[in-house]
């Protein structure tokens, strides 16, 4: 499966499949090796300790290749490993014509993202998204690291020279983590996708785990069309961010780690389907979308716990909604995302009241 992007500063591919990481020319412009002159691989442990070797021995056939490991975990998108891998840059001699394959999830990818597009006022990068989340991180040209105040506070649009997505990858990755991607294809979902809300329906929990390329593409295809509209999020780019208001609040009150992103995410989505209910708009049954996500395993004690009050704190502190009311995605219809502003009592009453 291959989807074309057109970006602003260059088109690229991306390609979903199996086995692509043992040849990746294939799948980058043809004149990829005679234009660059190294390559940096930056993937964390965890990841090289299945792919490196014989990721670095594929991209080692026509150029000569660096590579860099760092711990597997959210705390290296900061500053100081930012710093690290700036150096791993210098250390393997980069210039402007080399460039980052960023080999794993959407830490690596954001943080190797954030090197390439500001080592030495941009280099080229290549994603190689090894979990199921990464389906999202790595489209859209989004890079950053976190500030101890914020997630992805530091960071710069720079888009990608290719996506190689060798779902093969996945076959490693554990259950915990599948059902955080598989969140954001549900958002996809509901959000723009009928037909891949359908497909995803008919899934049990056993069945997420060996997600076919097609269904990754169109959810994929769903993330490209929006962003591709709205580079630079200055429209409906937000409607990407359908259940994640609560859902970073539910992160930030619960601290960072406890809730895994995608029980979060699916969290939000059945308050923002609830929120959209009480506008009196037609969209899923929020009760009866709950009970389905409960079939694989999503815990949605979050949300009836949640305290009210810490919620709307944490949502002002959100960079998307500072000062002023709360901007919410909602549902006016399936597949009709719309952006509602609602203000402090509105979003109280509506709290409260759904956990009764
Ligand atoms: P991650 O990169 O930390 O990967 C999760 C865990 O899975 C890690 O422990 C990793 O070592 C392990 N892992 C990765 N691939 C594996 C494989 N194939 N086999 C076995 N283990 C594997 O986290 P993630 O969930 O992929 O991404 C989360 C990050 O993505 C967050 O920092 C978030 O802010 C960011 N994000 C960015 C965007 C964007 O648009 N840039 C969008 C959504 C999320
Ligand atoms: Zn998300």
């Amino acid at each position: 499966q291959t989807i074309e992007v057109a970006s602003s500063s260059h088109p690229y591919t991306i390609t979903v499949g199996k086995q692509l990481r043992l040849s990746p020319y294939k799948y980058l412009p043809d004149d990829f090796p005679r234009k660059k002159n190294r390559l940096l691989i930056l993937a964390d442990e965890t990841v090289a300790s299945y792919y490196l070797e014989e990721v670095c021995a594929a991209y080692a056939e026509k150029l000569p290749v660096h590579t860099y490991v760092l711990p597997a975990g959210e705390e290296i998108k900061s500053f100081s490993g930012y710093e690290e891998v700036l150096n791993a840059c210098v250390q393997a001699g980069l210039d402007r014509k080399s460039a980052v394959i960023a080999l794993g999830g959407g830490v690596i990818g954001d943080l190797a993202g954030f090197v390439a597009a500001t080592y030495m006022r941009g280099i080229s990068l290549v994603q190689m998204p090894t979990t199921l989340l990464a389906h999202d991180s790595s489209i859209g040209g989004k890079t950053g690291i976190n500030h101890p105040e914020g997630k992805n506070m530091i960071g710069a649009f720079h888009q990608p020279e290719a996506v190689i997505y060798d779902i093969g990858m996945l076959d490693t990755l554990p259950e915990k983590e599948w059902l955080c991607g598989f969140g954001e294809m549900i958002k996809h979902g509901y959000i723009a996708d009928q037909q891949l809300l359908g497909q995803l329906k008919r899934m049990h929990k056993g069945s997420v785990l060996s997600i076919s390329d097609e269904l990754l593409a169109s959810s994929i295809a769903v993330k490209k069309d929006i962003v591709h509209e709205d580079e630079q999020e200055q429209g409906i780019r937000a409607h990407l961010n359908f259940g994640h208001t609560l859902a970073h609040a539910l992160e930030q009150t619960a601290g960072y780690g406890v809730l895994t992103h995608g029980e979060a995410v699916v969290n939000g989505i059945v308050f923002a389907l609830y929120v959209g209910r009480r506008l009196g708009y037609v969209g899923p049954d929020p009760a009866e979308e709950q009970r389905w996500l409960q079939t694989f395993g999503y815990s949605f004690a979050p949300l009836q716990q949640m305290e009210p009050a810490k919620m709307l704190q944490a949502m002002k502190r959100d960079k998307k909604n500072r000062g002023g009311n709360i901007r919410y995605v909602v549902l006016a219809d399936a597949q009709q995302p719309i952006i509602v502003t609602l203000d402090d009592e509105q979003l109280l009453t509506y709290m409260d009241a759904f956990k009764k």
